[in-house]
């Protein structure tokens, strides 16, 4: 299990920036160390263990890019067409029997394997074939054309995947291409999830009409599993520190992050700072950032715990860049910070300096084919409808206090986000 200490999220000032938050979580947040091996098919999304370095050269061989014609390159004539007589047929898969006799061009697929000597390849689009079956090749190709020689993608021994490196698709294509039946990488990270809060109610049980149904575990499980994590579903826990408490000790040693939601203002029904306080340490991070309320980071027992806003659109926020960070340290992935694609605002926005924004925005093709955020017209931070209804987060740094439509704003996809 990770085993922070207890001062691991501990800092100075009265506010923290998004960039601080994040700092503090690469630098100060231990690797988990277990790996394991999974099949290729397995491994999209896990966090790759070890460096990959390319057993063999991609491509394994020189081969044709073009169905068409090979030859040497020095056989062609220098300014006018020339009719090659054909010298054997090589397709993808098959072998060249003998080398081109010079002054003739061999039949070739693409994908087939270049035969020994031939260094050029004509595209069938580009040649003629005359009445006695000879093939009419224009002046002027270049030697190598339309030839992918061995290595030119990926040359042997080249470290092509790196540790840490969060698998996608493309790069279980690789570990494919090389012959690789299974990669090394580290254990998924075991969360535990729970809701605080006696207004909550689970899906599938009674509510009151006081309550309202758990949303935020919902989604935050979701997005852990998005992330490759293990999670494990601990449901509500009562708005009461010593359950709270019980219930946070027990889970501790079995997990290596635990993650809340609710109960972590400053207000007097809640009590996960406090619960955490009597069995660990606690501080809030109060992160200059809207929506977000303040985030609750605490150390039970070497275990790291952080505790999201109950409203579900700051929970969302914060989790995007208080937890995802956590969880990438924690399985020692390497950083990837979020990136705003630029695009153009067709809003007016009025915010304060020093604090970062995101406004929930739809995405438009304008008149004249530019994208453009169009901002969602409410801005509760209850609002799941907000979040439902948008296509991801327009980021208004520090320095903005003011968007006219028009301006180039930075655009977070939530597709790019998890
Ligand atoms: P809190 O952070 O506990 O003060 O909660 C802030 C608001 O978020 C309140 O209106 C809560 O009812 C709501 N809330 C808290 N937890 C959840 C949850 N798990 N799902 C949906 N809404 C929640
Ligand atoms: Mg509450």
């Amino acid at each position: 299990m990770a085993q922070l200490s207890d001062d691991c999220f501990a800092f100075g000032g009265p506010m923290m920036s998004v960039d601080e938050a994040v700092g503090l979580i690469t630098t100060r947040v231990n690797a988990i160390v277990d790996l394991e091996a999974v099949a290729l098919v397995d491994a999209d999304g896990r966090v790759l263990a070890r460096d990959v370095a390319a057993p063999l050269p991609l491509p394994p061989f020189t081969n044709s890019a073009v169905d068409g014609y090979a030859l040497r390159n020095a056989d062609l004539p220098e300014s006018a067409a020339r009719a090659f007589p054909l010298d054997g047929r090589i397709q993808a898969g098959g072998v060249a029997q003998a080398p081109i006799r010079p002054g003739h061009t061999a039949r070739i697929f693409t994908g087939a394997p270049m035969p020994p000597d031939a260094d050029t390849v004509f595209m069938q689009e580009d040649v003629r074939i005359d009445e006695s079956g000879r093939i009419v090749l224009p002046p002027g190709l270049k030697r190598g054309a339309n030839v992918r020689p061995a290595g030119e993608d990926i040359p042997q021994g080249h470290v092509a995947l790196r540790a840490g490196q969060r698998l996608r698709p493309q790069h279980v294509a690789l570990a494919a291409a090389f012959g690789l039946t299974g990669l090394e990488v580290v254990r998924r990270i075991r969360v535990a999830v729970f809701s605080t809060g006696d207004e909550l109610a689970s899906p599938g049980e009674p509510r009151s009409a006081s309550q309202l149904f758990d949303s935020n575990r919902f989604m935050l499980m979701a997005m852990l599993r998005r992330l490759g994590c293990d999670v494990s579903d601990l449901g509500i826990l009562r708005d009461e520190r010593t359950s709270l408490a019980n219930g946070l000790k027990q889970v501790a040693g079995h997990h290596d992050l635990i993650l809340t939601t609710g109960g972590v203002s400053t207000g007097e029904e809640d009590h996960v700072k406090a619960a955490v306080e009597s069995i660990g340490s606690l501080v809030l991070w109060r992160m200059a950032i809207k929506p977000g309320r303040p985030v609750a980071m605490g150390i039970i027992g070497g275990t790291p715990l952080i505790g999201l806003p109950g409203n579900p659109v700051a929970s969302f926020v914060t989790f995007v860049h208080v937890v995802r960070p956590t969880v990438l340290a924690l399985a020692g992935g390497l950083p990837e910070p979020l990136t705003p694609i630029p695009l153009r605002a067709a809003f007016t926005y009025r915010k304060k300096a020093g604090r970062r924004e995101y406004v929930r925005a739809s995405l438009r093709r304008a008149q004249d084919g530019a994208l453009e955020a169009i901002k969602f017209p409410r801005e509760g931070a209850g609002l799941l409808s907000s979040l439902v209804e948008t296509d991801g987060l327009v980021e208004l740094g520090e320095d903005i206090t003011n968007v006219e439509p028009g301006q180039d704003v930075g655009f977070l996809s939530y597709a790019g986000l998890l």
